[in-house]
């Protein structure tokens, strides 16, 4: 096995920068953490401790309604929530989250009769056992609490002669309007408040003299002595964000030229295919456990947590809307997985399953895609018998959009293919997973998605190695990274087209694996 990855929120936000193809300012250090929900704004103290960003479980207490108590026989410190509590330990920095061990980049601390945790443990202990959507972004020091929409706004400037230009990334995509009134120039962005990066204004072209973001949505430019006029493009769908340019022109500039050739790289992508939704189909639930393990994992729990795991990864890092086709233990039939997918117009369907065999030294990991031979077949088959039954009954008309559906998936194979191959790559790369093929069967779970979709059978819970490292936090982390990691590269391949070679083709037929 390869050393793993952890997640650490350095790694998230480069990653971040990179994605979004903007430079970086440095992320602010200390100071107080802003909460952000429906009901305002508030401060969440932290404090800085050997360099890292700590805050005291009392306001978390406060701020959140926790029940914090000290177990001295136990040694340890205890955060309940509802009716589920996360058990801490001084000097460990690992969180016990309703029996799951999460880790943390520093321990519980006393400080005076105050006990502090690292930042971080906002979003890895208490988010998953909190009933309202936490998100912490340390990078701008926002901790976001419920369905606030916070889209992030990146500022970058550009200028000639006579012409400075404004861009503005927005992430996730929104719409944003812009307005002049006296002096200023007002950008509206839908959302309840925007996280904004804006640099200082340049200074020489004296175009722009201040440019500040104001509640709750808008950037205000004020503007300059040589400011004449402006023009501004709706904004346009590039990746996840939306980018709006607005061109400041100077006193005796010809207005009626062409705009200059945009300077950012990402235009060169613009109308291009590419992702902002993913659905994400944890294998098995409810009455249906899938595989159970050697040592008593159950399928449909490691899928579920799996889940959960790479969605807060790629919402955290990459801004884009994950669904999971069930939030809870419960069951759906394939039909329905892929009609959440399609109905939510998702980029991209990954179904995570995990794998048994008779044979406990059996192992590896199986990335599949839809293989149209006995599908087609199937659904002719089934239309066919559909046809017979219409003859003798008389009327109904599902038998003719049941093929269609059936086979929505034939029209992204290319697509399925291309991100099977990048997934191979990432889960042996990152995920450091020594052994996985790349197959193709006829599986009804991938057949009724209409978008470029995968089935990954993560390994195999009869093998007890594969099953206590299916099960393991760390390695759950790592598949996360991996799967996000191809994410961004594929939405890279989908961006750039023929440019980027043909990942591997998939071995040809195979059989299916349980579903
Ligand atoms: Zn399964």
């Amino acid at each position: 096995m390869r050393t793993r990855r952890i997640i650490y929120a350095a790694d998230a936000l480069i990653l971040l920068l990179l994605a979004a193809g903007i430079s970086g300012q440095a992320p602010t250090q200390g100071g107080p953490l802003t909460v952000l929900s429906r009901d305002g704004r508030r401060p969440l103290p932290t404090v800085e401790l050997q360099g890292r960003q700590m805050v005291g479980l009392d306001d978390l207490a406060t701020l959140f309604q926790l029940q914090i108590r000290e177990d001295a026989a136990a040694g340890a410190v205890t955060a309940t929530y509802k009716t589920q509590t996360l058990v801490l330990t001084p000097d460990q920095s690992l969180v016990s989250a309703s029996g799951r061990l999460v880790s943390l980049p520093s321990p519980l601390v006393r400080q005076g009769r105050r006990w502090l945790v690292p930042i971080e443990f906002i979003s890895r202990a208490l988010a998953p056992i909190y009933d309202v959507r936490l998100e912490l972004r340390p990078a701008s020091r926002l901790l976001i609490v419920g369905d606030l929409r916070v889209p992030r706004v990146a500022v970058q400037y550009d200028d000639g002669p006579a012409l400075l230009r404004v861009t503005f990334e927005i992430t996730p995509r929104a719409n944003a309007v812009v307005t002049q009134e006296q002096g200023r120039l007002l950008v509206r962005i839908d959302g309840d408040t925007i996280d904004a990066v804006i640099p200082p204004a340049p200074a020489q072209q004296q175009m722009l003299s201040a440019i500040r973001a104001v509640e709750p949505n808008t950037v205000q430019m004020d503007l300059g002595p040589r400011f004449s006029t402006f023009r501004a493009s709706p904004p346009v769908s590039i990746g996840a964000a939306s980018v709006l340019t607005v061109e400041l022109l100077a006193a005796g500039a010809d207005s009626s030229a062409a705009p200059v050739a945009p300077a950012l790289p990402v235009f060169a992508g613009a109308h291009r295919p590419t992702i902002s939704t993913i659905v994400l189909d944890p294998g098995h639930g409810g009455d249906d456990n899938g595989v159970k393990g050697a040592g008593g994992a159950l399928e449909k729990s490691v899928t579920l947590s799996v889940a959960r795991r790479i969605k807060a990864v790629i919402e955290g890092r990459l801004g884009m809307r994950v669904l999971l086709t069930h939030q809870d233990d419960n069951r759906l039939d394939s039909a329905g997985r892929a009609a959440l997918a399609n109905n939510n117009k998702a980029d991209l369907f990954i179904s995570l399953h995990a794998n048994g065999s008779p044979r406990p030294a059996t192992r590896g990991a199986t990335i599949f895609t839809l293989s149209l031979d006995r599908v087609g077949e199937d659904a002719r088959r089934q239309s066919q018998a559909d046809r017979e039954v219409l003859q003798l009954f008389g009327g109904g008309t599902r038998d003719f959009s049941l093929v269609e559906w059936e086979l929505a998936q034939a029209a992204h194979l290319d697509g399925s293919h291309a991100f099977a191959g990048i997934l191979d790559q990432k889960l042996r790369t990152t995920a450091g997973l020594p052994s996985v093929s790349l197959q193709r069967a006829p599986m009804r779970n991938l057949a009724g998605a209409n978008m470029p979709a995968v089935l990954i059978e993560m390994g195999y819970l009869s093998n007890a190695e594969e099953e206590r490292l299916l099960t393991s936090t760390e390695f759950q982390g790592s598949l996360a990274t991996a799967v996000t990691e191809a994410v961004v590269a594929f939405r890279e391949y989908l961006e750039q087209g023929p440019r980027t070679p043909m990942p591997p083709t998939p071995a040809a037929q195979a059989q299916p694996p349980t579903p």
